[in-house]
């Protein structure tokens, strides 16, 4: 037997650790310079890794290089000051360091005994992220890996909330029709989690949104009615702040007054539109998240910490734990703690994520991040007053935030295209400019068509990038336009 497995002495650590960094300085000064995302081939791109694992150890400087020849070319690079896709989820340097930091203590959070700073840490990094969010900052809340569990968990929640604390003895067999909420919009966690939670994909009611794409008041109010009238069981409306298609911000004010006169649970997505009332400008344009019962933000998503970042919040005493608290033999402490946070959740082992939050929401601090979100905004704004003013170009949509849904609409002799050529024709050009490598975008398919979605938010974008990415579509749209038949 040997000794000890042989890893990296601290020396040879800091040397590695020393070429690691180096290779993030030159990919990120090198950035502009790179491809956003290249074509790729599936099958040639598995090829490429294919093989059986090492029977012994390689050396680092082999795998580094790899890594940097092979994976980091092949990747679509969401750091890229031209990635306009789905939601940027951009890294700042405090954020990517913590990383490191946080694998090396590689605590774990499941106990505030088990790492008591790391909880510590955890509890002010929410108290912080629900100010910012203008949520209560003495709200239930704990760190997740995204939107979706975090959506899942709180229907979990809500869910017991309606049925009683004797459902988690019996289960949901004499429940009856259990019944979710969401517009027509919200975005498809929701769905997963109705099907998660075993409720049926049936009874997640899609309510009509307005011209605006903001779930009716009046039709949720009438769909609430019709459902308890029949004897089904209200669990939950989840109400969407930025939605994923057009960053359209359900009125939550109104919402809430249906959801509180039916004595239903409200949980606020605002997984993308959540910080955004933290700045002073924005204030009076983006909804107030304080009537939600629960609510989901990401940090990952608008506040530079990398990947994954989400919070879960619940202004509903207890009930998280309620729904999650199980303790058994192995897992009490001799010290009972102010709570642990495996009792807020299914999860159990969780890492120290709250340390990346806290060095960034250190380092940038309130006025650096709004500042970071009105600038987004503020590039978006110029995109969208382009589109607008251009003849053959239209924005689609409502909203706030720095969102911009496009639509190429050229007329061919005095008349506009049909549907389904517009459709093509915006497909290609979204195609067109993601292949060209100089820019990145996502689309949506709302109910008059296909849309071009320019998602700003990436630290490093500048107005030019913004200014350059109108005219690779402008561009791309009269050759793809002129080149095919439409
Ligand atoms: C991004 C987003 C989600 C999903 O978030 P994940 O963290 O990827 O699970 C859910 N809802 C909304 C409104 C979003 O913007």
């Amino acid at each position: 037997m040997v000794d000890a497995v042989q890893d990296w002495s601290p020396a040879e650590f800091e040397k590695h650790g020393a070429e690691v960094l180096a290779a993030i300085r030159e990919h990120f000064e090198q950035i502009r310079q790179v491809p956003v995302s290249r074509p790729y081939d599936t099958r040639v791109l598995l090829e490429e890794f294919e093989g059986p694992m090492p029977d012994d150890g390689e050396e680092f400087t082999t795998i580094l290089a790899e890594t940097r020849e092979k994976v980091v070319p092949n990747l679509v690079q969401w750091n890229h000051p031209s990635f306009f896709g789905y939601f940027p989820t951009c890294a700042s340097f405090p954020g990517v360091l913590a990383e490191t930091v946080t694998a090396a203590l590689n605590v774990n959070t499941m106990l505030w005994k088990t790492s008591p700073a790391g909880s510590a840490v955890e509890t002010v990094v929410l108290r912080w992220l629900a100010d910012l969010a203008g949520y209560h900052t003495d709200a239930d809340g704990l760190l997740l890996g995204g939107a979706s569990l975090a959506t899942l968990f709180a229907l979990g929640a809500a869910r017991d909330a309606a049925l009683g604390p004797e459902v988690r003895e019996h289960g949901l067999g004499s429940a009856g029709r259990l019944r979710v909420y969401a517009s027509d919009q919200a975005h498809s966690s929701v769905e997963k989690s109705v099907i998660a939670l075993g409720f049926g994909a049936r009874n997640l009611v899609r309510v009509p949104s307005d011209a605006h794409y903001r779930m009716r008041p009046d039709e949720l109010d009438a769909a609430l009615r019709r459902d308890l009238a029949a004897g089904a069981k209200p669990v939950a409306v989840v109400a969407t702040v930025g939605t994923t298609s057009t960053g359209a911000a359900d009125d939550l004010a109104a919402l809430a007054r249906v959801t509180e006169r039916h004595g239903v649970w409200l949980h606020v997505d605002a997984a993308y539109g959540g910080f955004y009332r933290a700045c002073p400008s924005l204030r009076d344009r983006v909804e107030d998240v304080r009537v939600g019962d629960s609510l989901v933000v990401n940090p990952q998503k608008t506040l530079l910490v990398p990947l994954d970042s989400t919070a879960l919040f619940c202004r509903r005493e207890g009930a998280l734990a309620q729904s999650f608290r199980l303790v058994p033999d192995y897992l009490t402490s001799e010290r009972p703690a102010a709570f642990d946070y495996m009792d807020l959740s299914p999860q159990l082992g969780r890492g120290f994520r709250a340390l990346k939050a806290w060095w960034v929401l250190r380092t940038f601090g309130r006025n650096g991040l709004t500042a970071h979100l009105e600038r987004s905004v503020e590039m978006a704004d110029a995109l969208r007053e382009s589109a607008a003013a251009h003849e053959d170009w239209t924005v689609v949509g409502t909203t706030p935030y720095p969102l911009v849904c496009l639509r190429y609409t050229p007329k061919r002799d005095g008349e506009p295209l049909p549907r389904h050529a517009r459709d093509q024709l915006n497909a290609a050009i979204a195609g067109a400019v993601n292949e060209s490598g100089r820019a990145f975008v996502s689309h949506s398919v709302l109910r008059d068509g296909y849309v071009i979605r320019v998602a700003v938010g990436n630290a490093r974008t500048t107005p030019a990038d913004v200014r350059a990415l109108w005219r690779l579509l402008t561009t791309t749209a009269e050759a793809q336009y002129a080149d095919q038949r439409f």
